[in-house]
């Protein structure tokens, strides 16, 4: 039943070496000697597989990629900089002046305003929908969409959207579906539902500890036969389908984003990437029962709590059908005030204030007056933030004593 389990065993074995260093190599290099100028033409032709330089791709990078390709049944990943470098990557490398992305559920902060501000700039436009707008989703669909991006779990709406429901609708279409796994990797599997490309900020729980900032995107096989890459919609992808058959969306994200743009992972941030990813099936295990236990126990106790556990959720049914494994470490709490939340987390002993979710530690932020303080009051309404939401993200503590801090905090 649980998935984390069978990766439980694969991680562990996939991060250490049987033979010599246990602990990944970390290279830090940012250059490569070639040896030779023949050798040097065959790095850069592709015919010789060494590192050509590092912002292309790192020996210590390349190991996490695989792993979390495999973790995803991916054809190969791409490691970046940071989470916002994993969907500038994504998207960079498919998007043209004139191009249309279908945005789906409560978006993290830092997207909707790359979708909604940045991208704007450079002739790109958004629309955005709720998770159970599927026939508006369907109706906003136009020759030049080219991206249908959905959150795994709205952050902080807590919203979930039937990610299999929307891949059919996209697959329908021949649109590119991309979905940001960062708060579900391992419960949820994009790919095998029906995604094309999982964006990952590997700063979360993936590494889980702020020790490093670093993001990931992982991208399926092209297909032989048909694929919707081949349609005319992603002619820019075909000289690399071409060339490299399934792993075209590796070359085309490498030249067409990375090299141009250079959000690249460094190797001393995939060293400590690597450390964590091998302990992430036993800490999403903890955190998923812990996240229920504590939602029932303060909404039993009178708090306003967000999370699809909860029988009043409007998603708690689908909850319990699709997301089996859970939905990661959020839940939210409305304190009825801004004034009130900000005393009940400066009340508790336990809640470290800050923007970042996923830590071993529990984290509690205030929504309104930081990460969406620039957001207009119906942008605000449309990502659900309340004058008195807090995010909080559970960490691995006892779960009795997150809840008796809360009740202490609430006072
Ligand atoms: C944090 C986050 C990001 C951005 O990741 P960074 O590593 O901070 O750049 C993107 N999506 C989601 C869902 C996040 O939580």
């Amino acid at each position: 039943m649980n998935n984390f389990e069978e990766y439980a065993t694969r991680f562990v074995q996939q991060v250490g070496k049987k033979e010599g260093p246990i602990s990944p190599v970390m290279i830090n290099s940012a250059s490569f000697g070639y040896g030779d100028s023949e050798t040097g033409e065959g790095i850069f032709d592709g015919s010789v597989k060494k590192p050509l330089y590092s912002r292309m791709g790192n020996p210590t990078s390349a190991q996490l990629e695989q792993i979390l390709a495999s973790m995803d049944g991916g054809v190969g990943a791409v490691v970046t900089s940071s989470g916002m470098g994993a969907t500038a990557l994504a998207t960079l490398s498919l998007l043209k002046s004139g191009d249309e992305i279908i945005s789906i559920g409560g978006l993290f902060g830092g997207t909707y305003s790359y979708f909604n501000e940045t991208l704007t700039r450079f002739g790109i436009s958004s629309k955005f929908f709720d998770v159970d707008e599927l026939e508006e989703i369907e109706n906003a669909i136009t020759d030049n969409t080219k991206i249908i991006f959905c959150e795994s779990v709205g952050n902080p709406n807590m919203r979930l959207p039937d990610i299999a429901k929307i891949a059919k609708i996209s697959n329908r279409y021949g649109v590119v579906l991309m979905v940001d796994n960062t708060i579900t990797p391992l419960s949820v599997k994009p790919l095998d539902l029906g995604a094309d490309i999982v964006v990952y900020s590997t700063t979360k729980i993936i590494t889980g500890n702020a020790s490093s900032l670093g993001g990931a995107v992982v991208f399926r096989a092209i297909k032989e036969g048909e694929d919707k890459f081949k349609a005319p919609r992603y002619s820019e992808t075909h000289p690399f389908i071409k060339k490299m058959g399934s792993m075209a969306l590796i070359g085309n994200a490498k030249k067409r984003a990375m090299r141009d743009f250079g959000m690249s992972a460094n190797g001393f941030g995939s060293y400590l990437t690597l450390l964590g990813l091998e302990t992430l099936p036993l800490r999403m295990d903890r955190v998923v029962s812990s996240v229920e236990k504590i939602a029932l126990a303060l909404d039993k106790a009178g708090f306003i709590i967000g999370h699809p556990v909860l029988p009043n959720h409007p998603h708690h049914t689908r909850y319990k059908e699709l997301f089996s494994q859970g939905c990661g470490t959020l839940l939210t709490i409305d304190m009825g005030s801004k004034e009130a939340a900000f005393k009940f987390l400066n009340a508790s002993k336990l809640v470290t204030i800050t923007a970042n979710i996923g830590d071993s530690r529990l984290l509690g932020l205030h929504m309104a007056s930081t990460i969406y303080r620039d957001f207009d009051a119906p942008t605000r309404e449309f990502l659900g933030i309340t004058d008195g939401l807090i995010r909080i993200s559970i960490g691995l503590e006892n779960p009795d004593d997150i809840i008796a801090d809360f009740l202490s905090a609430r006072g």
